[in-house]
């Protein structure tokens, strides 16, 4: 049978077409109606340049509806969907494209001529654009095909999309992501999370990630509802629209700057009836302070980009700051470094086998292979710790792990201890080689906006009352702000050059 993903999303598509399904201020409004011809017609179009299912779409654009029409016509098609963060310069698309040797490339007109000669050295056979208001070659191209295209049938494990991980710890890898994976985890997060007919989705984040795209996207074409579509994150947009909406997804960043609007109150978010937060960590703080403020408690969840969803915070039940919940529909078990599981309620690490799991990274049988167990299991490389609770929290990453003096210093805890002293804002803790220890801890704090004069002493005095001695930082520097990407994900490699620098 057909495991196409749209054809699952057209079933749930809902019976009167003529609603909406994507609607803001900066979008034309779309009827899924509209959204089965347009995508049908762009399918159409991407066939006609000879690329055949299985082939690649390397898509850098900004966030547009068209966009995700363009996705919906590679799912229709049977081509590979490979979008590409915006913020890629040149050199970093000729990787990607040499990488993916796609047949198609989509990019903005501003960086077609750089694009055009890129794709020429990577064999592409056709480059189309897409501007911010969904203008450009493809929607030209599109509007001049047939508005009758017949979904590819597609198996369980065929290519669906090629998305490449935020490249936190290294060089970003392309997970390649099945119809069926993609399918299996937007079932569980539509049941987990209670989509019904009636929600409205706030969608503010980019979609070159796991988060905006699969997550988000997919719980709202699988219930048949209406987008709000913003095409980027502002606060005050945000709150305008909110009390519009039933649901919406932030990167914890979202939330921090949702509360520094005044206006944000239990009012503002009268028809709300779900926050999820995910991506990155959302502090204990931010989650006390929204709930304060609005009545709602944010559920945390946990993914990667290699197996989408893996923990939810319950939907009835308590959620827990802190905690990533309960495992979805996939096996997981805690383990050490060799795979055997570690003692109950221990630290290890997360590995993971399910249908949301991906196939392997694109073009690295090597890096594949060290990932998995010989039983199937996927090393996720995320330190996490099951409670008493039996809810499941992530401690940080198998590479940020810091070993000083013999002992396992797990980032997390330190930073957690470290957020709660009077006057600091977040903390990173990062390891720096030490002559004695093996490593040295190293601590980046930053105060809140109301402090002045924070001193470096007096963060590790803070500490030394509280904590061991070999947790307590052998440096600290006071900085405006953690370097982040995208998604929010605090770039530790980068804290690691920045005290590495000072050796
Ligand atoms: P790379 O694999 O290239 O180094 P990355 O792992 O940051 O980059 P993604 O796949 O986008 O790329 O992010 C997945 C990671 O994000 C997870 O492995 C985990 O470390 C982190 N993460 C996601 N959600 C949470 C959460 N709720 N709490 C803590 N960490 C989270
Ligand atoms: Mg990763």
């Amino acid at each position: 049978t057909n495991k196409n993903l749209y054809t699952l999303f057209e079933e749930h598509f809902p019976a009167d077409k003529s609603s909406t399904a994507f609607e803001g201020p900066d979008v034309q409004t779309y009827s899924f109606e509209q959204i089965g011809t347009q995508s049908a017609q762009m399918a159409n179009l991407l066939v006609n340049t000879g690329a055949k299912p299985g082939d690649r779409v390397a898509v850098q654009v900004g966030k547009s509806v068209e966009a995700v029409i363009l996705y919906l016509a590679c799912l229709r098609a049977g081509l590979v969907y490979l979008p590409l963060n915006t913020a890629y310069k040149a050199a970093e698309i000729d990787y990607f494209v040499g990488d993916a040797s796609p047949a198609i490339v989509v990019c903005d007109p501003s960086s077609l001529k750089e694009i055009s000669e890129i794709s020429k050295k990577a064999g592409v056979l056709e480059v189309l654009t897409l501007d911010l208001n969904g203008h450009g070659s493809l929607s030209e191209g599109t509007a001049a095909c047939s508005v009758k295209f017949e979904t590819v049938s597609c198996a369980a494990d065929d290519l669906a999309a090629i998305l490449y991980t935020s490249g936190t710890t290294g060089r970003s890898k392309g997970a390649m992501l099945t119809h069926d994976n993609l399918a299996s985890n937007a079932r569980s997060l539509h049941k987990a999370w209670h989509f019904d007919q009636q929600d409205v989705l706030l969608h503010a984040l980019p979609i070159f990630h796991v988060h905006g795209l699969f997550v988000a996207l997919h719980c709202a074409l699988l219930t048949g509802i209406k987008t709000i579509f913003l095409t980027k994150f502002d606060a005050s947009t945000v709150l305008d629209y909110l009390p519009k909406s039933t649901v919406f997804m932030g990167v914890p960043t979202f939330y921090v700057r949702l509360l520094s609007e005044p206006n944000l109150s239990s009012g503002s978010c009268r028809n709300m009836r779900l926050f999820t937060a995910g991506s990155a960590p959302l502090l204990e703080e931010t989650f006390n302070a929204f709930s304060q403020r609005t009545g709602h408690t944010i559920l945390e969840r946990y993914g990667m980009t290699e197996a989408g969803m893996i923990t939810t915070n319950p939907y009835d039940g308590e959620r827990k700051a802190g905690t990533v919940g309960f495992p979805l529909d996939n096996d997981v078990r805690i383990t050490d470094d060799t795979g055997k599981p570690v003692p109950e309620g221990e630290i290890g690490i997360l590995e993971i086998k399910g249908p949301n799991v991906f196939k392997g990274y694109w073009q690295m049988p090597e890096k594949t292979a060290a990932e998995f167990r010989s039983d199937g299991y996927f090393i996720t490389g995320d330190m996490t710790r099951k409670g008493d609770d039996g809810y499941y929290r992530i401690v940080g990453r198998s590479k940020d792990l810091i070993i000083s003096g013999g002992y396992n210093v797990y980032p997390k805890e330190i930073e957690s201890f470290i957020d709660e002293m009077p006057g600091i804002e977040e903390s990173a803790i990062v390891g720096r080689p030490h002559a004695d220890f093996g490593e040295a801890v190293i601590a980046f704090v930053v105060p809140t906006a109301s402090t002045t004069n924070l001193q470096a002493t007096d963060v590790i005095a803070f500490i030394k009352e509280k904590l061991a001695n070999f947790k307590v930082p052998k440096q600290v520097y006071v900085v405006d702000a953690l370097p982040r990407n995208a998604m929010g994900k605090v770039q530790k490699n980068a804290l690691r050059d920045r005290a590495l620098e000072d050796m």
